[in-house]
């Protein structure tokens, strides 16, 4: 594949194991007007890696609920098998021979009740930081692989990591303490999340990766795997997280906030009004057009925090 250096390319990259809600809305919405108010190309990209929980009906529905809301793509969807990430396994192993080749990866056999015996201290947001246990006395390193399933772990040195955020700013991360090294290809030969994104953004010449901000600081081991495979590192634009009036993250639980409540109470142009307001790209939440909000759209208008009130009228027609 070769890309036009100059062409604005930016995707939207669901994962189809489940219905949308309006986080993964206002993502979409977000990262169409974009890339849309510069010309550029809008993919969309099936990041279905995990076989047990993505589904090709969740897919469709997914394409079904994008296309309702006037959204549509310039490649990608299921209409083109090479946007799946379940079909880009030879690329990630290209990827992964490139990495074994630098001496910086290890074969761990960790089990996940290894991980957190060694785990210290304990991350309150739930985040597992490898303590290293399989991680060789020196690096680099290019030992014998064991013959037992193992998963492949990347080295990350105790270095600072800078990340410019179109939303967030200037983020200084030190990936040995956040996330110490980190898996690339699992012990059942899953491939990790964050080494199929980076090859599939540098692949399919993303220029900028706009996302939730729950994923900031996958930005910075991104970072790190784009120097070591030697892409350029795209602009990288974080929205904020969609909370509920009590200040707790948006998710599945809340009900009225999924596709199904929000499409049979709302037409597009009054989810697009909620989903503007969200944005900060409109004072109110009447119903607007996709067109407006492309001329409304300015990323200096997004907020770093956002609280979306639930619907009352959602609720009650949809109890
Ligand atoms: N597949 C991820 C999700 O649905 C998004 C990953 C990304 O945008 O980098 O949350």
């Amino acid at each position: 594949m070769t890309h036009n250096a100059a062409k604005v390319r930016g995707r939207f990259a669901p994962s189809p194991t489940g219905r949308m809600h309006f986080g993964n809305i206002a993502t979409a919405v977000a990262t169409w007007l974009s890339v849309k108010s510069r010309g550029g190309e809008w993919i969309l990209r099936i990041e279905d890696l995990d076989p047990q929980r993505s589904k090709r009906r969740w897919m469709e529905q997914i394409e079904d609920d994008l296309v309702w809301l006037g959204l549509r793509w310039d490649a990608g969807g299921l209409a083109a098998p090479a946007y799946s990430q379940s079909n880009r396994g030879g690329h990630y192993e290209e990827a992964l021979a490139r990495l074994k080749a630098t001496g910086m990866t290890y074969a761990c056999t960790c089990t996940r009740a290894d991980i957190m015996a060694t785990q210290a201290p304990h991350q309150s947001d739930g985040r597992v930081i490898y303590g290293g246990r399989c991680r060789p006395a020196s690096m680099p390193c290019f030992g014998e692989e064991p013959p037992t399933p193992h998963a492949t772990r990347l080295y990350v040195s105790d270095g600072e990591i800078v990340v410019v955020d179109g939303v967030f700013g200037r983020t200084v991360t030190n990936l040995a303490r956040e996330c110490g090294d980190f898996i690339l290809r699992r012990a059942d030969g899953a491939w990790a999340y964050q080494l199929a994104v980076v090859v599939d953004d540098a692949l399919m010449g993303v220029t900028e990766v706009m996302r939730g901000s729950d994923l900031l600081l996958s930005a910075a081991q991104q970072t790190y795997l784009y120097r070591l495979l030697g892409y350029d590192v795209p602009e990288f634009v974080h929205l904020p997280l969609m909370c509920n009036p009590e200040g707790r993250r948006l998710s599945k639980r809340d009900s009225a906030m999924s596709m199904e409540a929000m499409r049979s109470a709302l037409t597009p142009e009054e989810l697009l009004g909620r989903v503007g307001a969200a944005l900060g790209l409109t004072a109110t939440d009447e119903p607007v057009t996709l067109e407006r909000l492309l001329e409304l759209y300015e990323r200096g208008n997004i907020k770093k925090q956002q609280t979306v009130n639930i619907d009352e009228e959602l609720r009650v027609i949809n109890a």
